[in-house]
């Protein structure tokens, strides 16, 4: 087995990651280190939880240490699809450059342009950027790119999603010919596929762990609820994961729950913590700073329950999560080994607990033909039962209302499942996984995923400081008879707050 002392790497280095405990390297970094300090470019396949940030971070560092930078021209450019994960990648390079002197900046948005110029100014070593950000301050003419040796691109199949593609390109067009390119992806997208035959000379390919491997360490649930009325979903399934939770007992030492919407990710958040649980909210529409807190307290174990979109959570190093939950199956079969990845890490045990409704059959058959697996059937925690106002049909609309605006539109069939008086309808029963007849027209998922992922793009843009910035006003007054996403505001810079009718209150229970 490859030892670190057979890697040569920088004795600095050495000490470092001794320090940080690390004993053997891992398959990418064993696979990668070494044509890395050769100088050739690598094209690395592996996802997160594989080592593949020390796989590239230990040898940029040792061929960094000869040399040094110049103002405003970094040596090395590191890219990454999300601000915490870039700031992620600067902790790594702080631990594994501690006994060195190299510099660093961390480009990202949310943070002032003034203080990170000021790094630049002074000559870093290595720049750790979102795609966006740099480019802005390209742009603004506060640095070059011309100096950049070694160029990394991390989680590019990431990037694809979230449309930085054409940012990649222009900053691989920015940096010298003779650069030496670290690029790592989860999965090789045709698209990838084609970047890399762009801008990598003949690379070393190495590739760990297929994409769709679950890791045996997780224990994988499904449990499945069909409610009698489908615009009942949303709180049945909220009142199920609270029972799922507490079911989990002490064994649930801290748990990330996915959510396929941001919207959701505030609404599941605010419902927990209405209910007596330590959970908090991570999505792209939160201030940087509120997003570092709650990751700081997740991490330093004094939030139990990070609610998360998958945006926010991508890449994230959260060590020993002992659940995952997934409020949501994932419309993409992928982030089903992403999402449960988060758990059962570095040998350690691990369960994730999804839950299904009949809407998600269709993404439950593509996660199973993906991991090859039926994903193990669990029964309903015991003694648990929907609550009345979750199996209270909804109060029909009624017609003096004015239509479309926040209040009144189609999603809000969870506020009207909220006026039993009205309700004429006795509470439906739970019944087995079945199809439902729903009456409430509703978007296609795929379709609101398409709209979500549009709307985590912009998001993500808008870390540029203006650039692609939706000025139109937002869009109200269609009714309640419109698929939801088209009743999404353009422009929220924050996210709006649920209304109390989109939150259910303890009194509900
Ligand atoms: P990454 O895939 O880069 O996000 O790394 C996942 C986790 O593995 C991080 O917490 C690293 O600190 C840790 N790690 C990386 N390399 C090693 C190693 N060789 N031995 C033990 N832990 C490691």
């Amino acid at each position: 087995m490859t030892k670190f002392s057979d890697l040569k790497l920088d004795p600095k280095v050495l000490t470092a990651i001794s320090e940080a405990g690390y004993e053997t390297p891992t398959p990418i970094q064993a696979g990668a280190i070494p044509h890395a300090l050769e100088g050739k470019d690598v094209l690395g396949i592996a996802q997160t939880g594989t080592g593949k940030t020390a796989s590239f971070t230990l040898p940029m560092i040792t061929l960094l240490a000869k040399g040094r930078a110049r103002a405003r021209m970094p040596r090395s450019l590191v890219l990454c699809p999300t601000r915490e994960l870039a700031a992620q990648v600067a902790e790594n390079f702080d631990i594994y450059a501690k006994h060195t002197k190299l510099t660093k900046a961390l480009l990202i948005g949310g943070v002032s342009f003034g203080e990170q110029d000021k790094l630049i100014d002074r000559g870093v070593d290595v720049l750790i950027a979102t795609p966006g950000r740099l480019l802005d301050h390209f742009e603004r003419g506060k640095l070059l790119l011309t100096g950049v040796q070694i160029m990394v691109v991390d989680e590019a199949d990431r990037m694809l999603d979230m449309g930085f593609i054409p940012d990649i390109e222009r900053i691989f067009q920015l940096t010298p010919f003779t650069r030496q390119t670290l690029f790592f992806s989860a999965t090789m997208a045709p698209e990838i596929e084609r970047i890399t035959n762009t801008f990598l000379h003949a690379p070393a390919r190495i590739e760990v762990a297929r994409q769709a491997t679950t890791s045996e360490t997780i224990t994988q649930k499904l449990v499945q609820i069909t409610p009698a009325r489908r615009d009942q979903t949303a709180k049945a399934k909220r009142e199920l994961l609270r029972a799922l939770i507490s079911a989990e007992g002490e064994a649930c030492t801290n748990a990330i729950v996915f959510c396929n919407r941001k919207s959701d990710v505030d609404i599941v958040a605010k419902s927990l913590k209405t209910h007596g649980f330590n959970a908090a909210p991570i999505h792209g529409d939160l201030e940087q700073s509120q997003r570092m807190k709650t990751l700081d307290s997740f991490r330093d174990g004094s939030l139990q329950l990070l609610i998360a979109s998958d945006v926010a959570a991508r890449g994230l190093d959260i060590p020993a999560v002992s659940h995952v939950f997934n409020y949501d199956l994932p419309s993409h079969a992928e982030d089903y080994v992403h999402r449960i990845g988060r758990t059962g890490r570095a040998g350690r045990k691990g369960t994730a607990i999804s839950l299904a409704s009949p809407a998600d059959e269709k993404y439950l058959s593509q996660i199973e033909a993906l991991v090859k697996m039926e994903i193990p059937r669990a029964e309903l925690p015991e003694g648990f039962s929907l609550s009345e106002a979750a199996t209270r049909a909804p109060r029909p609309r009624d017609e003096s209302e004015p239509r479309g605006g926040r209040s009144s539109r189609s999603r809000s069939s969870r506020g009207r499942d909220r006026t039993p008086k009205e309700s004429s309808a006795p509470p439906a029963p739970m019944v087995p996984f079945e199809p439902v007849v729903a009456e409430a027209p509703a978007a296609t998922p795929v379709r609101e995923d398409r709209a979500e992922r549009r709307e985590d793009r912009r998001e993500d843009r808008r870390e540029r400081g203006g650039r692609n910035r939706d000025n139109g006003p937002a869009v109200v007054g269609m009714g309640d008879h419109v698929p939801d996403f088209i009743l999404r505001s353009f422009r929220t810079t924050k996210p709006a707050e649920p209304t109390a009718d989109e939150v259910e209150e303890t009194s509900e229970s």
